[in-house]
């Protein structure tokens, strides 16, 4: 039976150290303040914002929503950021994407102070990703996935790691944390061959496909340690990983869960990142 990678005690671990921050940043009147950007009402946008909401309340982060209609023009969204972005009381900005289709998402992310830039979309954060010093803001998703791996305690230097999915949400940066921790790293995508063999070969296997289910057993074996950061939902409308967890944790060395594995950290790095921006300005 695979040891089974939870997300909630890497969760804890970051929440009891942005606690200690917050309280040294207290003692110079200093309150992370995190602002969320969200146009329009998508249920997905709505419920991920309640959780933001309900974890920063929790810690001593402050957020402010500013909603906007779904057909705001472009130059209205980079005033409201241009505002933001000069607002003392705002440590850092989340917009959430994707940005409606009549938005140039280009001319958004280069809108944002990269001061604040706590879901990493300014160009300027993602490069020094790409340069290999990771001490800023990085993009949440892989961050996460990276502190599950260091958690965990599973080493990656000189191990084969597969990242299955080449976005720049997830695959690319992803691809330089591993790199930057000497893994040799292989990226896969939707015209990779022979996929099975690639995943079989690997010591670690990320997989973000946003397909359910799947990653089954040909996929793996009994050495393999596998991070799902794929979340969407089943044939029966159930919130699934894109490994096939029954069928794969009797069988594998170690798997994480979804719900409950790298996507219950995601929020945490978010809020780290606000902590980390309030110290900055
Ligand atoms: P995306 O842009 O659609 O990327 C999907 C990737 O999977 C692409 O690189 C695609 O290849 C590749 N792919 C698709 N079908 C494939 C196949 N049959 N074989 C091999 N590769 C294939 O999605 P994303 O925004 O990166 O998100 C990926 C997943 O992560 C989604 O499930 C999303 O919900 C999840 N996610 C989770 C979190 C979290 O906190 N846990 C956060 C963000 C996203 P091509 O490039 O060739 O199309």
């Amino acid at each position: 039976m695979a040891e089974i990678l939870k997300g909630n005690v890497v969760a804890a671990q970051i929440k009891e150290k942005m606690k200690k921050d917050i309280e040294e940043l207290a003692k110079h009147d200093k309150i992370p303040t995190l602002a969320i950007v969200r146009l329009g009402n998508n249920p997905g946008d709505v419920s991920y914002e309640k959780s933001i909401i309900k974890n920063c309340d929790n810690i001593g982060i402050k957020s402010k929503v500013f909603e906007r209609d779904v057909n705001i023009k472009t130059e209205e969204l980079i005033e409201l950021i241009e505002e933001l972005n000069k607002h003392d009381n705002i440590s850092g900005i989340l917009v959430f994407r994707p940005l409606p289709s009549h938005i140039d998402e280009e001319i958004i992310r280069n809108t944002i102070s990269p001061l604040k830039d706590v879901d990493c979309m300014h160009p300027l954060n993602l490069e020094r990703i790409f340069e290999g010093d990771m001490d800023g803001f990085a993009p949440c998703t892989p961050k996460a996935a990276m502190e599950m791996l260091k958690h965990y305690k599973i080493p990656l230097e000189g191990k084969n790691v597969v990242v299955v999915n080449r976005s720049m949400v997830v695959g690319k940066p992803l691809a330089m944390m591993l790199l930057k921790e000497n893994a040799t790293v292989t990226i896969c995508h939707s015209r990779t061959k022979n996929l099975e063999e690639i995943t079989n070969r690997a010591d670690v296997v990320v997989v973000a496909l946003g397909k359910a289910k799947f990653f089954d057993e040909k996929y793996f074996n009994e050495n393999s340690i596998v991070i799902d950061v794929g979340v969407s939902l089943d044939q029966n409308g159930k919130l699934s990983g894109d490994a096939y967890y029954d069928k794969l944790s009797p069988i594998v060395n170690k798997i994480t869960p979804v719900p409950g594995g790298v996507g219950s950290v995601t929020t945490s790095i978010l809020l780290s990142q606000v902590v980390l921006a309030c110290k900055n300005i």
